[in-house]
């Protein structure tokens, strides 16, 4: 009991300065977390609906803690990124997954897209694209075997500068996609100008297929609109039949979510990846 109280923030709300205190807690043992390398990635297939077969994954932060165990990145990338520990974490997220995909590739696994989230505070950075460029050529991988995935709201928050990194980036030959689609406020307009190649369908409007009208309305016309605009589009979140089947209907590439695979250590995704049929 006393464990739990200690982990639980609703028991300290009440008194700021041990809120405080808390707080200064967590981001010391965030930084402590990245130094004792005590985070880990897990990987979540995406299937290409036209083929059935994995084309590619999507890294996924986690923090395997001594005591509370595996930690989800909900409940610390908004401290990482407030602080601005995202930056070095982020880092290591990207290192570490060009690292794993090589790692696959020199072991003869069927060729894999890495798929990886970037903060807008990573994405800010100075010359970030050329310390992308960096990790590239330091894990020995291929540029167009990484994804980077953008939200909404990250471009939007300056769409100038946002473009001109996305064309540093489109340049070295990494490819973009726009995650959480749907959910921001990027004009249609505007999409036109972003140099990305693919659009992910927000969980949102999926998780609700095949009972809510609206949801499938939005989520055929992100699909009809990604095709127009010679994007390719894949949805997140799919977890039943009845999802495949409407999404398979209306045009959608690709499916990612729990119907599928739920995200996986290494060593199991390796284990899918390679019982896949040639
Ligand atoms: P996201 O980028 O939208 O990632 C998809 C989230 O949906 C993942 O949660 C994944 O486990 C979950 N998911 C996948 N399929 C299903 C499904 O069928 N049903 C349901 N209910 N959920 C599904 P996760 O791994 O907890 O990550 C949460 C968020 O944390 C991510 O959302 C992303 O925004 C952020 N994140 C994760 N890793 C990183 C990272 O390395 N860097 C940054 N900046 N953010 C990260
Ligand atoms: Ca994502
Ligand atoms: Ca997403
Ligand atoms: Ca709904």
């Amino acid at each position: 009991a006393k464990e739990l109280g200690r982990n639980n923030i609703q028991v300290f709300t009440e008194e700021m300065a041990a809120r405080a205190h808390e707080k200064l807690q967590s981001q010391e043992e965030l930084r402590e977390a990245l130094a004792r390398e005590e985070f880990l990635l897990h990987f979540q297939p995406q299937m290409s609906l036209e083929t059935g077969r994995i084309f590619a994954a999507e890294a996924l932060l986690r923090w395997q803690h001594p005591v509370r165990g595996i930690i989800s990145p909900a409940a610390f990338i908004p401290l990482a990124e407030e602080t601005g520990l995202i930056v070095p974490i982020g880092d290591w997220v990207l290192r570490t997954a060009c690292r794993q995909l090589k790692a696959w590739q020199d072991a003869g696994l069927p060729p894999l897209i890495v798929s990886v989230n970037v903060s807008a505070r990573q994405f800010r950075e100075r010359n970030w694209a050329a310390r992308v460029a960096a990790v590239l050529e330091e894990t020995c991988l291929e540029a167009r075997y990484l994804e980077l995935e953008l939200t909404e709201s990250l471009i939007m928050q300056d769409v100038p500068g946002a473009i001109a990194t996305m064309h540093a980036l489109e340049a070295i030959g990494v490819h973009l996609a726009i995650d959480d689609f749907g959910t921001g406020y990027s004009s249609l307009s505007a999409l036109k100008r972003f140099p990305v190649r693919r659009l992910k369908i927000d969980r949102s409007f999926v998780t609700d297929i095949p009972r809510d009208a609206d949801d499938m309305a939005i989520t055929s016309a992100i699909i009809s609109l990604a095709q127009k605009l010679g994007l390719r589009v894949i949805a997140e979140g799919v977890e039943t039949e009845a999802q495949v089947e409407f999404l398979q209907k209306s045009g959608c590439d690709e499916i990612q979510g729990y119907f599928f695979s739920q995200p996986l250590p290494g060593e199991d995704f390796e284990v899918l990846l390679s019982s896949e049929r040639r």
